[in-house]
């Protein structure tokens, strides 16, 4: 079984420092033209003020997950001569990479009380999502939202608070997958902490 040797970047800010990215009307026009608008419980449009949800934090940990393609070579490999394009191959890892560091997250949050997670994109606990034909979330206990669902541009969070650019796949692969998490909570943490819980999780 291939290993995917997953590297964590954790930066601290606190929730007024980030609400400078919060641009909601802006990303929420992606988000209409997204498959996922109005299908998933995970993503918008809410039945709740995602300005009161960000406001019952105080701190923000936002986490660079990155997968770098030269250390799963062999994998990539397989899939480029299985004849899958570089599309195909590039959403296969960021499953593979998400897989891994959703179960993570979810361990950490529970290290950390008055703490919540932010997913590196749409929960994918289901096949199917049961907004897909107007039911409940089946575990909204483990519902989880993301930076941009709730309305922050995680292009420049990236690039300003990690330091580091979301490259996306063209006509070459890119070198790594980068999927970007935060931890909202109430009090301050250590990133040290933050960074032995993710990693010792099982993966
Ligand atoms: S847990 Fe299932 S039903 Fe709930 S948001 Fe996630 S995919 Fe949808």
């Amino acid at each position: 079984m291939t290993d995917f040797p997953i590297n964590y970047k954790i930066v601290e800010t606190s929730i007024d420092e980030l609400l400078k990215f919060f641009k909601k009307s802006t990303i929420r026009g992606y988000c209409k033209n997204c498959p996922n608008f109005q299908k998933v419980w995970s993503c918008p449009p809410y039945d709740f003020s995602e300005e009161e949800y960000i406001s019952n934090y105080k701190f923000a940990y936002i986490i660079g997950a990155k997968l770098n393609y030269s250390d799963i070579k062999e994998y990539v490999d397989k899939l480029t001569s299985s004849g899958m394009d570089n599309i195909h191959i590039s959403t296969d890892i960021y499953y593979k990479l998400r897989k891994i560091v959703d179960r993570n997250m979810f361990s950490m949050e529970n290290f950390f009380s008055d703490s919540k997670i932010l997913l590196g994109g749409k929960c994918n606990l289901c096949n199917e999502c049961a907004r897909e034909k107007n039911n409940p979330c089946v575990h909204q206990d483990k519902l989880r939202y993301s930076l941009e669902s709730l309305g922050f541009e995680v292009s420049s969070i990236t690039e300003e608070i990690l330091k580091d650019k979301i490259i996306f796949t063209g006509d070459s692969l890119p070198p790594y997958c980068l999927s970007i998490y935060a931890l909202f909570s109430k009090e301050k943490l250590s990133t040290k902490e933050l960074e032995m819980q993710l990693t010792s999780s099982v993966h």
